[in-house]
């Protein structure tokens, strides 16, 4: 019933001439029956929207500012992402709530701005080692969920479970872990349209681990960081999730 989404995340990554990524992963691409996202840097927003054909493949932002435009310096308004061509947002990725201090209410304001724009936000959560050592992952997630997500349907939005000790660091949850987290996130929704919830995965998504993580039930895709700088190592994930 959820179609799978799998959604790449360039982070701060990309210039002008990556544009032929385009053109690279179209080339790769066989799958159908998968959504596709990419979210390359700002700055190449503009750019890629002139490149991408039609709505195949999906166009998002790495992150939105809880304003509407204004007096924001460095800020960009979800407005903007709209105007540009996205669909879709990222909000409260661990490197914002890391490395610049964003709040689970933050991220809640960023993603009700995304919804007030006619975005689908991708709202991200997910522990640290620490939690998940001291057996209290879970908890940790739920937390965050509880406190990230504003009033929507299950299908205005979309979750992505990131557990930070998996970011970046070759070390992908496994599927028991990840499946266990998906189902608890799904059963803590509090809406009874929590069946139409999509649930992504992320953290060292590569095409050696992708099948096992999304054959489990509650695993409706990925959120795909430096696996998806190469468009045919990125074509090959979409390829084998449908
Ligand atoms: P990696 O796939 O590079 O581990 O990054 C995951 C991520 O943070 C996607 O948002």
């Amino acid at each position: 019933i959820r179609r799978p989404l799998i959604a790449g995340n360039w982070k701060m990554n990309g210039r002008l001439a990556d544009g032929a990524w385009v053109e690279h992963f179209r080339g790769a691409l066989t799958a159908s029956g998968t959504d596709i996202l990419v979210c390359p840097p700002a700055t190449l927003l503009h750019h890629f929207a002139t490149l991408l054909p039609g709505d195949a493949i999906a166009l998002g932002g790495q992150d939105c500012s809880p304003e509407p435009d204004g007096a924001h310096t460095g800020d960009i308004s979800a407005g903007m992402l709209k105007d540009v061509g996205c669909s879709h947002v990222i909000v409260g990725h661990s490197e914002r709530r890391d490395g610049h201090g964003e709040s689970s209410e933050l991220v809640r304001r960023k993603a009700g701005a995304a919804l007030r724009e006619g975005l689908v936000p991708i709202i991200c959560i997910g522990e640290q080692l620490e939690d998940r050592e001291a057996g209290r992952a879970i908890e940790t997630v739920l937390a965050q969920l509880a406190g990230s997500v504003p009033e929507a349907g299950a299908d205005e939005l979309v979750i992505a479970y990131e557990p930070v000790w998996a970011i970046g660091t070759g070390r992908s949850a496994g599927p028991e872990e990840a499946q266990e987290m998906h189902a608890a996130i799904r059963a803590a929704w509090p809406g009874d349209d929590r069946e139409g919830l999509r649930i992504l995965y992320g953290g060292s998504v590569k095409p050696e681990n992708a099948q096992a993580l999304l054959a489990c039930p509650d695993i409706d895709g990925a959120l795909v960081g430096g696996a998806s700088l190469d468009p045919h190592v990125f074509a090959r994930l979409v390829n084998l999730s449908s």
